[in-house]
């Protein structure tokens, strides 16, 4: 699906001669974004030489085709802008800015598009690949611990891209909050221990935090996830209803945010990782790089996902909908991380792990729901 963040602006045999303004200067200023100096001085290089061998005229196409893929992405660009930042106009121009920079040899101002995409991005599959572009084009920059941030930014392993990332950066992964730069000798949970997915499950659909407009993870609160190796279900019991509307469920996230990172508990944001409603969407919540808020302890927290379905199954059970996407939810994250099903707990077997007190979660009554997604797993 994602191919196309890989492929460069592809050649073609017209040769089309378009001057290359270049100059430098402020990053959103439309000339310096036009800048090329890497293309510029090839192609005057080859146009300068008296006869050209077929590979160097095939060169010589790519950068024309390049430069007006370029171009037009750039007009993109600033087309979204003017348009009031509409975001899959404006995400989608800047990976063609980062495609087209990626052919013309500009690292710095690629892996800067690349970047300025992912933050837009939705999906958390092609904004994870957006990010891999970007480290790719770091360390061709030869921006290798740059690289290495950004790599660890990534939650999703089992993309090939991610493969190829590892293989170029030595495996070598730096965490991604400032909490994790723990002195020399300490052991960090940082991301490099992260086994890659099998890919055997696609990820479901999911309500990005953007969509709900999340305000930022709280990062000097933060401890890094490292690999995730379990993962909890609670429900949210909460004390009003929640409404159907996707504005309605967006208000609860925002309210269960604001009840978690305020002062209620001061912590780093939402305490879950996903949260599934009755309608059967699936919210983003904490960032997966991040350790969640939502075992009860800090070691009940530990590399373990956490994920609320909205309702109370103490005296009710959760929507047919609402098992159905928590089965593709849970059941992709298992395959991502390689989680076996044991290892699918609800939030009453980790108190009792860490001999934790509470009220029951996620109720008795999800009991059939809990051993019915497990089993799914297991296939
Ligand atoms: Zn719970």
């Amino acid at each position: 699906m994602l191919k196309w963040f890989w492929t460069a602006c592809a050649a073609a045999c017209v040769l089309f001669l378009s001057g290359c303004a270049t100059s430098g200067g402020n990053r959103n200023d439309p000339a310096a974004i036009r800048s090329s100096p890497v293309a510029s001085e090839r192609k005057q290089a080859l146009l300068s030489k008296g006869s050209l061998s077929g590979p160097e005229w095939l060169e010589l196409a790519e950068l024309h085709t390049a430069d007006r893929s370029f171009i037009a992405a750039e007009s993109a660009y600033w087309g979204a802008l003017t348009r009031g930042l509409d975001a899959g106009g404006n995400w989608r121009a800047r990976m063609g800015l980062g495609r087209c920079d990626d052919a013309r040899l500009q690292w710095a101002s690629a892996a800067l598009h690349y970047g300025e995409a992912a933050s837009m991005l939705v999906p958390l599959s092609d904004r994870d690949a957006a990010r891999a572009a970007q480290a790719l084009s770091e360390f061709r920059g030869g921006q290798i611990e740059r690289a290495r941030k950004t790599r660890g930014l990534i939650a999703m392993t089992s993309a090939p891209q991610v493969a190829d990332l590892d293989r170029l950066l030595g495996g070598k992964v730096a965490a991604p909050s400032p909490r994790v730069e723990t002195p020399v000798g300490t052991s960090a949970r940082g991301l490099a221990a992260r086994p890659r997915g099998t890919g055997a499950r696609s990820a479901p659909k999911i309500v990005s935090r953007i969509e709900w407009r999340a305000t930022p993870t709280i990062l000097k609160r933060t401890e890094p996830m490292g690999a995730p190796t379990r993962l909890t279900l609670h429900h949210t019991a909460d004390l009003k209803p929640v409404g159907t509307s996707f504005a309605d469920v967006a208000e609860r996230m925002r309210a269960y945010q604001n009840g978690h990172n305020g002062a209620g508990h001061f912590w780093a944001d939402i305490g879950y990782h996903f949260v599934v409603d009755k309608q059967g969407r699936i919210w983003e919540g904490r960032p997966l790089v991040y350790q969640g808020a939502h075992g009860g302890s800090d070691a009940a927290n530990s590399q373990n996902i956490g994920i609320a379905l909205i309702g109370n199954f103490s005296n009710g059970v959760p929507s047919a909908a609402q098992v159905r996407a928590t089965t593709d939810l849970v059941g992709w994250l298992c395959s991502e991380y390689r989680i076996p099903s044991a290892k699918v707990y609800g939030h009453e077997d980790i108190k009792k792990m860490y001999r934790l007190k509470g009220t029951a979660c996620p109720g008795a009554k999800f009991d059939p729901t809990l051993r019915q997604i497990r089993a799914s797993v297991s296939r």
